[in-house]
């Protein structure tokens, strides 16, 4: 044991492993994915050990020994060290940073793996028995009281999600003695509500067994069906199955997917405690969370992406919700995704993976082409919504009021005097995206991007989306003086502005990132849109996730445009996904919903394939063109950015590993560029990219591989920020 060598995962850039000696002084045998404090540099840090080794390639007497066995167990079992080593490799990312990525925050330091209290609110007896009546008019109070009768205790996360403004009358009940605040060693959501689980369609019911009959075996379904079709219940029964074999079960959603109501859906179905892991958790409940599903307390595991890497003891089933969702992809640092890290990990456990959408991923459908994944599709059931009626609005050469056609405005006025309720759907945050003047022609351009000031009029602000710069409106054109300054295109903003004047009456609201900042706003506004007190609804893709608005009848998508003419190839596949998304928020049993999309390309022909046909016919379609272009999902890529301040460095660096590549065995991997990114400066920073492709994995990972281990020894990357991202959603 004395001459055995640590060999240490440790958070850094270098991708590789670092060989201690052992500690003076160790509590247990070492055993890898335990963690141990240990001098870096001339700090200390907290690695995790992945082997203990007989030699070390450096001399002993230049090992240092590591300072402090910090846990007695390992934090990873087998199966998930092999999967974090997966990822590192995969994703040519640092160990280190690798399985850092995956700890709670308070783990990446030097405590304890053991988890400190939790505070959470409890009715008293006095509390319990007090009628609702007597809180007279202290309405926030009796709700309250309510709850707590309901869930038994709450924790604070768990009372944002259920209650608006708790804390004022929270305290209040303190302060009378009805409600005694505790600290808990750990908690898990519970509701003492239950419902029972209804007779499932045929459709489901294949597609409930499918799933039971891959239960001792990997296997990948894709749950195929629109929104109310009943995905959500195929994954509460395939779940019930899997909690009665014993067996715990992880399920992922994308970030705008974990609503209240999903989860109160899952408490009141299931009597076993349930983990949330979400962004909104403090460290503590973080890490509470994932130690209760770590110790196998928690039966299920909901959370966003990172929750993939949650230990589970007893693993039987996952799910992935929303499988096509971007934000299931961590966009910086690691860059992974967690749906197909998810598929990696079903693999290694030998258990069923559930994908499910309504508009799945190209990527998803080509591995259901190939028979590698299993297809279940939900149709929609006899007696519910009749699929919404899609049709294109040829906006060409028709008089736009406000971003506007005749034909929608007319569709508008019709739907609102039938008291329906109209959403409309416009990705473009702001009054309008450029502010001109109309005497010279400057422009607002944020002075730290490429990029136009998006004008916002109320707040007399510019603002730059890209680096949240802001400033106050200028008084006239500071090149000539003018006072002419106009807005040019359509923001939310400015279509709510036009549409109060015109449909003031109906009641008009906007949903965006800008309306709903303000904690609980958001629940405020769906609130007052079910009670019918908004009838017409703008909104952004916030819109086109979680909500479903049962009395909207017209849905306007006003410019389809942007999806149809980006540079960026994903671009078609998104803006389809939108337009099924946001069509799906709408309608219910026995009325159908009508969908009316602007275009200047009605002409376009995935757009045709996409109102002609269905979402399927799109994306076969959209599959040939990715096929014929060797495109992912028939080729392979990865990207590798840069930036600097300097505008010529990440040319000149990108031309530099160029260069490298070409001197590495390459063969079937082509290299483009490098060239600027799209939007060149950002945030005061240049960027450029390189961008790999190959039809097959193995060639580009080799020369990945290759071409990192020289970058190791480039002063030149080490003076540059520069990313890897493999199989990049975005390309510029
Ligand atoms: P999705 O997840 O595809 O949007 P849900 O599972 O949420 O669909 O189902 C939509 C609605 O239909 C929900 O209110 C759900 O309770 C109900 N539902 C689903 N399946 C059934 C069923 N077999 N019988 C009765 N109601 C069902
Ligand atoms: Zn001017
Ligand atoms: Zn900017």
């Amino acid at each position: 044991m004395s001459s055995a060598i640590l060999r240490i995962a440790v958070p850094s850039p270098l991708r590789r492993l670092f060989d201690y000696l052992p500690p003076p002084q160790m509590s247990a045998p070492a055993l890898p994915g335990q963690r141990f404090l240990l001098p870096f540099g001339r700090g200390r840090c907290v690695g995790i050990l992945m082997e203990v080794a007989e030699h070390s390639e450096l001399p002993l007497e230049k090992l240092r020994p590591a300072l402090r066995q910090l846990d007695p167990q390992p934090l990873f079992d087998e199966g998930m060290m092999a999967l974090l080593r997966w990822a590192s490799d995969y994703y040519h990312h640092p160990p280190g940073e690798v399985f850092a990525a995956a700890l709670p925050v308070l783990l990446r330091q030097e405590r304890p793996a053991q988890v400190g209290g939790i505070r959470c609110w409890a009715l008293t007896e006095t509390g319990k028995a007090t009628s609702d009546e007597s809180f007279g008019r202290a309405h926030k109070q009796r709700q309250l009281q309510r709850l707590l009768l309901q869930h038994g205790r709450l924790t604070a996360v768990q009372l944002n999600e259920l209650s608006e403004g708790w804390r004022t009358p929270m305290k209040r009940l303190v302060a009378q003695g009805l409600v005694c605040e505790q600290e808990l060693p750990c908690l898990a959501l519970r509701s003492d509500e239950s419902d029972q689980p209804p007779p499932l369609n045929p459709a489901q019911q294949r597609a409930v067994d499918a799933i039971d009959a891959a239960r001792d075996g990997f296997n990948t379904l894709l749950l195929e069906g629109v929104t109310g079709s009943g995905k959500t219940e195929v994954y509460l029964q395939a779940i019930a199955r899997v909690l009665a074999a014993g067996r715990q079960v992880l399920v992922l959603v994308p970030e705008i997917g974990l609503t209240p109501q999903l989860y109160q859906r899952f408490t009141r179905r299931f009597d076993c405690p349930i983990a949330l892991l979400h962004s909104g958790l403090n460290d503590n409940e973080r890490l509470c969370a994932w130690s209760m599903a770590r110790s196998g307390e928690a039966r299920i595991v909901i959370g966003t992406r990172s929750a993939v890497f949650t230990p589970l003891p007893e693993p039987g089933l996952i799910v992935v919700d929303e499988e096509h969702d971007a934000s299931l992809k961590q966009q910086e640092g690691f860059r992974y995704s967690g749906r197909d890290l998810a598929v990696v990990r079903a693999r290694r456990e030998g258990i069923p993976l559930v994908l499910g959408s309504a508009t799945p991923s190209l990527e998803t459908l080509a591995n259901t082409q190939a028979g590698r994944y299993q297809l279940s599709h939900l149709p929609e059931r006899a007696g519910e919504a009749t699929p919404p009626n899609l049709r294109l609005i040829d906006v060409r050469q028709q008089p736009l009021q406000d971003g506007l056609s005749p034909p929608l405005l007319q569709a508008m006025r019709h739907h609102l005097e039938r008291g329906g309720q109209v959403l409309l759907f416009l990705n473009r945050r702001g009054f309008a995206p450029t502010l001109l003047c109309h005497e010279c022609g400057w422009v607002s351009h944020c002075s730290r991007c490429d990029a136009h000031h998006t004008y916002y009029a109320r707040q007399g602000r510019l603002r730059c989306h890209h680096c949240d710069s802001e400033q106050r409106l200028p008084p006239q054109c500071p090149d000539c003086g003018s006072l002419d300054l106009i807005p040019v295109g359509q923001g939310t903003e400015r279509l709510e502005q036009a549409l109060q004047e015109q449909f003031g009456a109906a009641g008009v609201v906007r949903i965006d990132r800008d309306s709903t900042r303000r904690k609980g706003a958001m629940d405020t506004m769906l609130a007052a849109i079910h009670r019918q007190e908004y009838r017409v609804l703008i909104g952004t893709q916030m819109l086109a996730k979680g909500h479903h608005f049962p009395d909207v009848t017209l849905v306007g998508i006003v410019d389809a445009d942007q999806g149809l003419f980006s540079q960026d190839f994903r671009a078609s596949e998104r803006m389809a996904q939108m337009i099924v998304q946001v069509a799906g928020r709408a309608g219910r049993a026995g009325r159908s919903g009508e969908v009316l999309i602007q275009t200047h390309a009605p002409d376009h022909p995935l757009l045709r394939r996409l109102v002609e046909e269905d979402y399927r016919a799109f994306a076969m379609a959209a599959l040939d063109e990715r096929r014929e272009a060797e495109m992912p999902p028939y080729s392979h890529l990865a990207l590798i950015r840069a930036e600097a301040v300097a505008q010529a460095e990440p040319m000149a660096f990108l031309s530099l590993l160029q260069q490298t590549i070409r001197q590495l065995p390459h063969a079937g991997v082509f290299v483009l560029g490098p060239v600027p990114a799209l939007m060149e400066r950002r945030a005061g920073r240049y960027r450029a990219q390189l961008l790999l492709q190959s039809a097959q994995r193995a060639p580009l990972h080799q020369l990945l591989r290759a071409l990192l281990q020289q970058m190791e020894g480039m002063k030149e990357a080490r003076k540059i920020r520069w990313s890897l991202d493999v199989d990049p959603l975005e390309l510029y």
